[in-house]
């Protein structure tokens, strides 16, 4: 497969078109980004860390019956995936309070949920990723509700996975945020699954093992990423 031309350059990942026209290569960069691009910065290594996750993840959904856009690993950084349209639906499974949803509603941090919740954001960098609602989306034209269904049976779905997953590695999945795409009329996983899109908690200390060590100021930032990727045996 050959790489051409830089298609995007994103806050995390650049795209690159290929030889072949359903087929893209993203590059996992080390760049950081917070509060929708306001603090800047870089986590050595985290590319290649972020890379290796998502593939992991992403074989084991596949392994489980959920499509998804993975192609293949062509190195630390790089990998081929299917090429999507991205449904701008940023789509968040939360079990434990944090974040957002603590400082909205008023709960502490570390509260864990009677039942896992999703919301969705409309996925737009100049509006700041607002909260909307599946009517919303709907109205707006981003999703049919077919598409909003599957969507949402997969979310819960990969939830549970990964539940299990971080479990055995002593990790508790506090929330993450995934993104759907559309492929030859289905809908299947793409963009990443990651420390920068998952809040990853010490299932012992909660110690924070994810971006928020970033976002706030926390030092150790590189450390945490390390443990992740060791303690899952990347
Ligand atoms: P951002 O756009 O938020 O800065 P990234 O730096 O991660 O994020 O850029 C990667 C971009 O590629 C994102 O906009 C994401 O939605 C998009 N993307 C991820 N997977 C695919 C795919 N399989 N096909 C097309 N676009 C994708
Ligand atoms: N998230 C993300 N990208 C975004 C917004 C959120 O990956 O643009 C992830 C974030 O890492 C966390 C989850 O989604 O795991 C929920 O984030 P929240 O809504 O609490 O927002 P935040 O507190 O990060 O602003």
């Amino acid at each position: 497969m050959e790489k051409l031309d830089l298609l995007y350059e994103g806050k995390a990942k650049k795209v690159y078109a290929t030889n072949e026209p359903d087929v893209l290569i993203v590059d996992y960069k080390d760049d950081a980004t917070a509060f929708n691009g306001l603090k800047k910065g870089t986590i050595v290594g985290k590319g290649v860390i972020n890379n290796r996750m998502t593939n992991h993840v992403f074989k084991m959904f596949e392994k489980e019956g959920i499509p998804t856009h993975y192609i293949e690993e062509l190195s630390d950084r790089e990998t081929a995936v299917k090429k999507v349209e991205i449904v701008p639906l940023e789509v968040i499974i939360r079990n434990v309070a944090a974040g957002s949803f603590s400082k909205k509603l008023g709960i502490e941090e570390g509260r864990v949920l009677a039942c896992p919740t999703l919301e969705f954001s409309y996925k737009n960098d100049d509006l700041g990723d607002p909260f909307i609602n599946k009517y919303y989306a709907l109205a707006l034209e981003l999703a049919t509700e077919e598409e909003i269904e599957k969507i949402t049976k997969m979310a819960f779905r990969i939830n549970e996975i990964m539940v299990d997953f971080f479990k055995k590695a002593d990790i508790q999945l506090v929330d993450f945020k995934i993104e759907f795409g559309r492929y030859k009329g289905d809908i299947i996983l793409a963009d990443e699954v990651s420390p920068d899109t998952c809040r990853l908690w010490d299932i012992n200390t909660h110690a924070k093992l994810d971006k928020d060590r970033f976002r706030r100021d926390m030092g150790g930032v590189e450390d945490a990423y390390q443990e992740v990727f060791r303690r899952l045996g990347l």
